[in-house]
């Protein structure tokens, strides 16, 4: 008889949850993409809303929306917004009970234990908040699990042979790189290092300026300025227009009437190169680089002791990225996992094993000593 233990990852933009379902373990959702956009908010009319609607009104109603709460995790201070207080705690476990309900809706049962993945670099307050947030939504928290090791299990490594592996994990608001050691069934965080304040929306932003500015010198209008609706729709094509060129080299971004002038429609039609892109976000990609070369040295590594790259987070399909690894290593980073659901995947396979599906395997899971030495001896958050 196995036990029903679902796999979370509450991530700072999106989060997803896995499960073992028809002999393997799978992402579950209604939504094509699995993912649940890290947003709670309220409707002008006082309605809860949880992920996509949530997203799709933040920029319009920035005092009933709120999003990254990963990053107040641990924090005692309240979330104030639509005129109530909430604890961070509060805020995420409403994300872990839609996500929940996915799962419920296609096991038809009530789902009441989970693993719940955090960033190596968490402090024991932010992980102790992660498991509270998990029982206000109900859940029994087994496991709290490192992101990176959650990657690792993700693809498999546990086998006889011994890997030391780069996870490399740029998100829509974060950023982080662990060095991982896996020999046999025993994982381990070696170092990690960071910027929690940098990810694929600092893209979107130099993407959004860039178009605005365009705007600006061919009408003379500052969409930034009292412009809100034009400002969102551009929002969300800055957003649009990255992801296109991480496959093409060029993009066009046409957006017609987004304000008028004398009764006269305005529009924005401009071309963008990947070269000029890859220009504008080079500075912030480098600073990535910098915590790379942290990592190694910290975890006592040089780039050719690593014998895989695994790459986590959506931002990681940005080809400069995969182009710059590759310099510096040599080696093919991989993502044949889908980097978005990496992490979910991890835990699944944690969550899996600790249902009692297949063989569970020990996993031991050392916090990173590079976020400082409180860390140190710490097993990952284990019960
Ligand atoms: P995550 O937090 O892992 O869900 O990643 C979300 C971030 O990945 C957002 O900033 C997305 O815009 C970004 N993203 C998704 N797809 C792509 C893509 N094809 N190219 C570049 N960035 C992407």
């Amino acid at each position: 008889m196995t036990d029903l233990i679902v796999g979370i990852d509450l991530g700072t933009t999106n989060s997803e949850i896995a499960a073992f379902l028809n002999g393997k373990v799978e992402v579950l959702g209604p939504e094509a993409d699995k993912m649940l956009p890290s947003c709670v908010g309220f409707s002008s009319a006082g309605t809860l809303l949880v992920g996509r609607e949530a997203r799709h009104q933040q920029l319009l109603y920035p005092n009933l929306t709120i999003r990254s709460i990963k990053r107040k995790m641990g924090s005692t201070e309240p979330v104030k917004f639509a005129d109530k207080e909430f604890t961070p705690q509060e805020i995420s476990s409403l994300i872990l009970r839609q996500l929940v309900q996915w799962a419920e809706q296609a096991f038809h049962q009530p789902i009441r234990r989970a693993v719940i993945t955090v960033p190596a670099y968490f402090s024991d307050a932010q992980r102790n908040a992660t498991r509270e947030a998990g029982e206000l939504a109900g859940l029994e928290v087994v496991r709290i699990l490192n992101e990176p090791t959650a990657a690792s299990l993700a693809y498999g490594f546990g086998d006889a042979a011994h890997h030391t592996a780069m996870v490399y994990d740029l998100g829509g608001g974060t950023f982080d790189v662990s060095i991982v050691s896996v020999e046999g069934d025993v994982t381990e965080v070696l170092a990690s290092h960071g910027n929690n304040q940098l990810g694929g929306d600092d893209f979107d932003n130099l993407v959004l300026e860039r178009l605005e500015r365009e705007f600006q010198n061919k009408h003379g209008i500052k969409l930034q300025d009292g412009h809100p609706v034009a400002h969102a729709r551009l929002w969300w094509a800055a957003e649009e227009a990255k992801k296109k060129l991480s496959f093409e080299p060029y993009v066009r971004v046409r957006e017609e009437a987004l304000v008028s002038q004398d009764g006269k429609p305005l529009h924005l039609d401009v071309e963008l190169s990947r070269e000029e892109y890859e220009e504008m976000i080079r500075p912030l990609i480098e600073s990535t680089f910098d915590s790379v070369s942290k990592a190694l040295q910290d975890a006592r590594k040089g780039p050719s002791d690593i014998d895989a790259i695994l790459l986590v987070g959506g931002s990681t399909r940005t080809p400069l990225i995969s182009r710059r690894l590759r310099e510096l290593t040599t080696l093919e980073p991989r993502q044949d996992i889908h980097p978005d659901l990496c992490v979910a995947l991890g835990a699944g396979v944690l969550a899996s094993r600790l249902a009692g599906h297949g063989v569970e395997r020990v996993l031991v899971d050392v916090c990173p000593f590079s976020f400082g030495p409180s860390y140190l001896g710490e097993r990952g958050g284990f019960p």
